[in-house]
């Protein structure tokens, strides 16, 4: 499957620019007696005050709220709809964090390395990975037990994965490594950057929201307060 730029030249997905164009000139219109045109005024309120942010902004807005809050009703969210109602969740830097692509710098083309890795974070996100609780859930035909290969003791849930013993000096290291990259960028962004161990206890302490690819509100405040201390 290849996307196609915009206006590259190509002879069918002009076509169906064209196309597209002409039906919205061609669709249903708005019409008005232009007898008096200085008196028409078309105005968007909200709880009778008017809206002086650009209308197509606001709708795109209340649109993208509505979807959101109908992602936070599924049951698959639970657990993130708790965290949002206590606002544990810094909502901005963690849909930063979503849709964030690392791979592939070109946003109009399709990546199938960059779509993987944004499923798997989705995956993370909502406690969905394929892990052998889940899948001894699903087909236990297949998956007869649920225990953690590697450690033999504790089932293999998205918990277990970060919690396993065997696993346990690997998360440590990468949180210390994510420690000290953060630091060193505060340095450069700060005239007075925390003390390394600061950040180190910052890190640790957010580990169980990092495992999900969420920004915790204390992770950001204590984030904004250390480069703003100058
Ligand atoms: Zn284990």
């Amino acid at each position: 499957m290849i996307k196609i730029k915009a206006h590259s030249g190509d002879r069918l997905n002009d076509l169906a620019d064209q196309l597209a164009k002409k039906a919205v000139q061609d669709g249903p219109r708005l019409n008005l007696k232009l007898t008096d045109i200085l008196a028409v005024r078309i105005l968007m309120t909200c709880d009778d005050l008017e809206i002086e942010a650009s209308s197509r902004r606001c709708i795109k807005h209340l649109f993208h709220a509505q979807n959101f809050s109908q992602f936070l009703l599924l049951r698959r969210a639970k657990e993130i709809y708790m965290l949002t109602e206590q606002h544990h969740i810094q909502w901005s830097a963690t849909t930063r964090m979503l849709n964030n692509n690392q791979t592939d710098n070109d946003r109009s083309t399709t990546s199938f390395m960059q779509h993987h890795r944004r499923a798997f974070k989705y995956k993370l996100f909502i406690s969905e990975l394929l892990t052998l609780t889940q899948l001894n859930k699903r087909r236990p035909d297949l998956y007869k037990k649920p225990t953690c290969v590697l450690c033999n003791q504790k089932d293999e849930s998205q918990e277990h994965i970060w919690t396993c013993s065997v696993h346990h000096h690997i998360w440590i290291n990468l949180l210390s490594k994510a420690a000290h990259f953060l630091y060193d960028t505060i340095q450069h962004i700060s005239d007075t950057p925390p003390h390394i161990d600061t950040i180190m206890k910052l890190v640790h302490e957010s580990r169980t929201f990092i495992t999900k690819g969420l920004v915790s509100t204390t992770f950001w405040s204590s984030l904004i307060k250390f480069v703003r201390s100058e």
